[in-house]
């Protein structure tokens, strides 16, 4: 019975002498039927599994009686070794003591384990890619969030370019019109007086004519230059047209404005200017009860640079003095 048994059976004595072993051992290992009795069971174990007999199942059978589950390899007789589990007694049968050991092969416990790896190596490739994919979108983000920076900066230069104007850097007329609207509002609102002041070059056709359009050019870069120079940051200078400039003077009044006003006629005058020298005349308006829309503001400050030609250029007129002229 034993010797069909489905599992390997081995009796020793205790010094380890093969007393019998069955037919499925011996299958198992490959063996000649009748070579294995008197030898010592180390002639079926490989080098590992001798040392592991010596000092640890040994031990165990002497100490504890049994071995239970222990793993173990047999040296298989066409080369190469079979992994084993490994029960064995050591018990006494007709007065001699004998260990009795069971080997059940492992062929399904690795088949098992393999899958577990190649289980454990497909999740860790999983993991990679997943690791690889986060990358990816991390990066994809970032290369969003550059280029919706770049959009704000491209819709920041397109908003520039809508309010300043291209020869001067000054505000444009658009945007200073835009500037009067909400400053007035406010002023209006915080009862604080405001004053806005147009200017105009004397005879600028003139420098055209002799010297050239750059030449004209170049001499509107510095009128606007010295104007910013010679304004307060709060104030907002402005190219209103050609050869006129608009500037609103936030918290001035009629007296501020006129000061103001011939501060800057005073600088052009003194600039050093490349071929001749030019002159501005200003209009200047306050806002009053009167006075209170932009069109009306602008219209007067209009009147009174009008006014300043019509005296002769380069001077400065408020808009209340035109009135008083009786224009
Ligand atoms: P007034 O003292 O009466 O103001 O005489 P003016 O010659 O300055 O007046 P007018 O309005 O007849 O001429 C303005 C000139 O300004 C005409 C135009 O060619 C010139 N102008 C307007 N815009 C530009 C510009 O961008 N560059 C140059 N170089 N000239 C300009
Ligand atoms: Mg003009
Ligand atoms: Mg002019």
């Amino acid at each position: 019975m034993l010797d069909t048994a489905p599992c390997g059976f081995l009796s020793t004595t205790d010094s380890g002498i093969i007393l019998v072993a069955n037919i499925t051992l011996r299958e198992m290992i490959g063996h000649e039927p009748t070579s294995l009795q008197g030898r010592h069971i180390e002639a079926l174990l490989p080098m590992i599994g001798r040392l592991l007999y010596h000092t640890h199942l040994v031990p165990l059978l002497v100490m504890q009686g049994k071995v239970e589950e222990a793993v173990l390899s047999l040296q298989l007789q066409r080369g190469g070794t079979l992994p084993v589990l490994v029960n064995a007694v050591r018990h006494e049968r007709r007065e001699k003591i004998v260990h009795d050991w069971v080997f059940m092969p492992m062929h399904l416990r690795t088949q098992y384990e393999d899958q577990i790896l190649r289980a454990k190596k497909a999740a860790d490739e999983a993991t990679r890619l997943q690791i690889q994919a986060n990358a990816a979108l991390v990066e994809a983000r970032a290369a969003l969030e550059l280029k919706q920076a770049e959009l704000v900066e491209a819709n920041a230069r397109l908003e520039a370019l809508a309010t300043l104007d291209s020869l001067t850097g000054l505000k444009n007329r658009r945007a200073f019109q835009e500037q009067l609207d909400f400053q007035m509002a406010l002023a209006i609102r915080i009862s604080s007086p405001l004053s806005v002041l147009i200017l105009d070059v004397d005879h600028f056709k003139h420098i055209n004519d002799t010297f050239g359009h750059p030449t004209g050019d170049l001499y509107l870069q510095m009128l606007a230059r010295i104007l910013q120079q010679n304004s307060r940051d709060v104030d907002i200078v402005a190219r209103y047209g050609g050869e006129e400039f608009a500037i609103i003077l936030l918290s001035a009044n009629q007296i501020d404005a006129i000061g103001v006003a011939e501060k800057f006629r005073r600088k052009v005058e003194a600039e050093s200017w490349p071929n001749t020298a030019i002159t501005i005349s200003v209009g200047a308006s306050t806002l009053s009860q009167e006075m209170h829309t932009s069109a009306s503001l602008i219209d007067s400050a209009d009147q009174a640079l009008y006014m300043s030609k019509k005296r002769g250029r380069n001077r400065v007129t408020h808009a209340r003095d035109v009135k008083h002229d009786g224009l």
